[in-house]
């Protein structure tokens, strides 16, 4: 058992805290927001995470998890403090290190005796040694920095918690080595054990790869739309070779989230800083961009002008079975939408209200449902694979609108399911689907 400190309670902070709780562990979450700190001392989530707010309750019950606002104490006694405040972008690119070293600094004032202090946000190559920098030229005790990334994915944070791939632990002792390995044991076999800088890399190539991933199925899907072929069947086939592997070759509207978009410009950045450009990075993030038009173009195909339509948007969140919105391809979809004269009917199964803190106008009606929101439609169009649009009736979705177009943009619909139908059906890459 060991006694942790968690500093930030968001995605990764909060689902790590209530991970090493749950598996015996003493953890004190901390975080500046009072708010925050409130809502979770008083049992409930601040953030939608399948699974989370059992296990959260079930560690708070044991005494083994707590919320407090107050870094101090927490930090005075424990072993091990770990960083996982937000590290936003920068215009330039490039991640806002001010919240990491603002931690480092608090954390410096209260520890006492041989503390590990172990980055969890994802950080650029060298960071750590500023955060030991920070450390040391404000406290005499005995500290170790270390490097532990997060691969969690929002929406299955809670199982990903408990079945990694692997973990990575980035270290300069073998004292900071034997405790994070004695941690994070009982979670996986697969623990890569290296340098901190490496860490540090491992977690950006990881993401700008799985970037790369995505930006190329959709390049393919383009060229599918162009000469007639299938781009799932084409995933499917590429998929089978072990070199390659079938996730991420889902083509679509493009990624979005707090990760990938941050993670390829910072990574793109640090590249430059060495006087390196990263042109295969660089184009990634270009497609990408120009991904989340084609959902456009292919509604001002299907309806010749959006001027005075009335379009359906099934889902805002960047992903399904998250309420997270950052980089979501909706925030530049619907205000385009707007911006061509269409009235969009807009609904997410739990995204729509952060959603609406980001962008609201007069000519969009937040709906209470799917089926809502398709009512009196001139098209849909389906910018996250929820699974209750997945699954929803389309006769029944048809029989309320005002014309039947749909527009796929995460290619969820089998073409037996859309032959059923009238609607004038397009996804993304798959010409010869109907
Ligand atoms: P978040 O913005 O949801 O949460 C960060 C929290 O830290 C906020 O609640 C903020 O109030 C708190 N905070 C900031 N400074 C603080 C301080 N000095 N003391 C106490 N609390 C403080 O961020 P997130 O999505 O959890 O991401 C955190 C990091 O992990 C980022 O670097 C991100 O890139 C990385 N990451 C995120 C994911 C993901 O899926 N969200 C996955 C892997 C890695």
């Amino acid at each position: 058992m060991m006694n942790i400190t968690v500093i930030g309670t968001g995605y990764v902070g909060l689902v790590s805290g209530v991970c090493f709780s749950e598996i015996g562990n003493n953890v004190r979450c901390v975080d500046k927001i009072a708010s925050k700190i409130e809502t979770l001392q008083n049992g409930g989530i601040p953030i939608y995470e399948p699974g989370l707010q059992e296990m959260m309750m079930k560690n708070v019950e044991a005494g083994r998890l707590t919320f407090t606002t107050d870094l101090s104490g927490p930090v005075s006694e424990s072993d091990l403090v770990i960083i996982a405040v937000g590290t936003p972008p920068l215009p330039s690119g490039e991640a806002d290190l001010q919240y990491i070293e603002a931690a480092a600094r608090e954390i410096a004032l209260s520890m006492k005796g041989y503390t590990v202090v172990a980055v969890k946000s994802t950080v650029p190559v060298g960071t750590n040694e500023r955060v030991n920098s920070i450390i040391a030229s404000l406290t005499d005790q005995p500290f170790d920095t270390a490097s532990i990334p997060e691969f969690l994915r929002e929406g299955s944070a809670v199982k990903d918690a408990f079945n990694p791939d692997r973990l990575v632990l980035g270290v300069q002792t073998q004292q900071a080595a034997d405790l994070l390995l004695e941690l994070h044991r009982p979670l996986t076999e697969n623990l890569v054990v290296t340098d901190i800088r490496s860490a540090e890399m491992i977690k950006y190539a990881s993401n700008a790869f799985l970037a790369t991933k995505i930006s190329f199925i959709n390049e393919i899907a383009n060229i599918c739309d162009k000469v007639g072929a299938d781009v799932d069947e084409v995933a499917k086939g590429m998929g089978m070779d072990r070199r390659i592997g079938p996730s991420f070759l889902n083509a679509g509207i493009g990624y979005g989230g707090s990760c990938f978009p941050k993670d390829t410009h910072a990574l793109i950045q640090i590249a430059g800083n060495v006087e390196y450009d990263f042109k295969l990075l660089k184009s990634v993030v270009e497609v990408n961009q120009a991904q989340r038009w084609g959902i456009v173009d292919k509604l001002l195909e299907a309806l010749g002008t959006l001027q005075g339509k009335k379009i359906a948007v099934w889902g805002l969140a960047f992903k399904p079975d998250t309420d997270d919105i950052r980089e979501a391809p909706s925030l530049e979809i619907v205000p385009k939408l707007v911006e061509f004269g269409a009235k969009p009917q807009v609904f997410d199964p739990v995204a729509a209200e952060n959603f609406r803190r980001e962008y609201d106008h007069e000519s969009i009606t937040f709906a209470e449902s799917a089926l809502e929101a398709a009512r009196g439609c001139d098209a849909v169009c389906l910018l996250t694979e929820w699974g209750e649009f997945v699954n929803i009736d389309l006769k029944e979705v048809e029989a309320v609108m005002n014309q039947a177009v749909l527009v796929d943009g995460r290619n969820v619909y089998s073409a037996q399911r859309v032959k059923e139908t009238g609607f004038d059906y397009h996804s993304m890459g798959r010409p010869a689907l109907l």
